[in-house]
C-alpha cells in the first residue's frame, strides 16, 4: 500500500483544530479546542473522543446526550466569544489558522 507523501498536510476548514473562519460562528470544543461549524459534527466529536471528560462535567447527573447539548452550548458561547476577538487575542488562545 502506498504510505503516501508525508509532506502533503491539508487542512479542512471544516473541523480543524484551531481554525476560524472569518464572520462564522465557530463551535469549540470545550475540552480540545478542536473548531466545528457543524452542531451534527461536534456532537459526533464529543461522543467519540471525550465520553469521559462529558462524564467529568460538573452538572450533576445527566445522560450522555444531556451532557453533550451542555458541551455544545458551552462551545457556542466559547465561539461566540472568540468571535468577538481581535486575531492577536485569538493566536494567544491557541487558534493559529485564521482563514478569512
Ligand atoms: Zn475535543
Amino acid at each position: 500500500m502506498d504510505k503516501g507523501n508525508p509532506a502533503t498536510i491539508s487542512i479542512d476548514t471544516n473541523g480543524s483544530q484551531g481554525a476560524i473562519i472569518e464572520g462564522m460562528v465557530p463551535l469549540i470544543c470545550i475540552f480540545c479546542k478542536y473548531v466545528e461549524y457543524i452542531e451534527f459534527d461536534l456532537d459526533l466529536h464529543l461522543y467519540q473522543n471525550h465520553r469521559i471528560d462529558l462524564v467529568k462535567l460538573p452538572i450533576g447527573k445527566g445522560s450522555l446526550e444531556t451532557r453533550i447539548n451542555y458541551a455544545i452550548e458551552e462551545g457556542r458561547r466559547v465561539g461566540i466569544n472568540l468571535r468577538n476577538l481581535n486575531k492577536e487575542a485569538k493566536h494567544k488562545l491557541g487558534f493559529e489558522y485564521i482563514i478569512s
